[in-house]
């Protein structure tokens, strides 16, 4: 099915009756984007630049056709990959940056509803290993899911369809009683045409950018709007 981009659909709630798993992106859906998005956007280009006698414009620029060729490929995600590449600890600047890695609003909430959930619930992200490592200590994210799963364990990132295919043998479910939030609207579509039958985006993964006003999936801004029929907690 093709869809067009159209002003964002609201969704109607969820039958969470109807549904045994559910799977999580964390960056931009659970986690603030604003974190990765200044991380790669200013702290990498301005360290890189720093080694170099470069000011900032000039070494976001620099660096842009680099980071434009590897979106949506595994190595976009690939702490081992820009280390090498760009020739700087990554990890290193990663964890002194740790203490800007938070929670969308009202996320941890709705993660401890689903908690006390019959779902499965299960994180899938692009994230690096030692990314979803350092974000998951600094969350406590673990106990919130039944799995999570880094994309890079299959070698392949959510866009393609053989992460999906991997998902599936390794952790089998039901698509049409699946539930998937993603703000990629890319991996949205993989997810698609995988046949997963419900399928939510985001408003705004970004807390420093405006929400997006036209979405080619259904979309939530805060979690509230999903929260129905869950269990309750204290
Ligand atoms: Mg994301």
């Amino acid at each position: 099915m093709t869809l067009t981009v159209s002003s964002c659909r609201s969704v109607e709630g969820v039958e969470w009756s109807q549904l045994d798993t559910i799977l999580l992106d964390m960056d931009g859906t659970l986690l603030d984007l604003e974190f990765d998005n200044h991380f790669w956007g200013t702290v990498i280009p301005s360290e890189w630049g720093r080694r170099r006698g470069l000011d900032i414009a000039t070494s976001k620029e620099t660096l842009a056709p680099l980071f434009a060729e590897q979106q949506g490929r595994l190595n976009w995600y690939c702490l081992d990959f820009w280390g090498k590449t760009l020739n700087i600890d990554i990890l290193q600047i990663k964890s002194d940056c740790a203490h800007g890695i938070r929670w969308r609003p009202q996320a941890e909430r709705f993660m401890q509803h689903l908690n006390s959930s019959h779902l499965d619930v299960i994180m899938i992200t692009n994230a690096h290993p030692i990314t979803l490592e350092i974000k998951a200590e600094r969350l406590s994210l673990a106990h919130y899911f039944d799995l999570m799963i880094s994309s890079h364990r299959y070698n392949t990132p959510k866009e393609m369809p053989a992460f999906w295919n991997r998902l599936m043998a390794e952790r089998p479910f039901d698509p049409e009683r699946t539930l998937f939030l993603d703000d990629s609207e890319y991996v949205l579509e993989a997810a698609e045409a995988f046949g997963i039958s419900h399928l939510i985006t985001l408003r705004q993964p970004d807390s420093t950018v405006p929400p997006r006003q036209a979405t080619r999936y259904p979309a939530i801004h805060h979690f509230d709007e999903i929260i129905n029929g869950l269990p309750a907690i204290d």
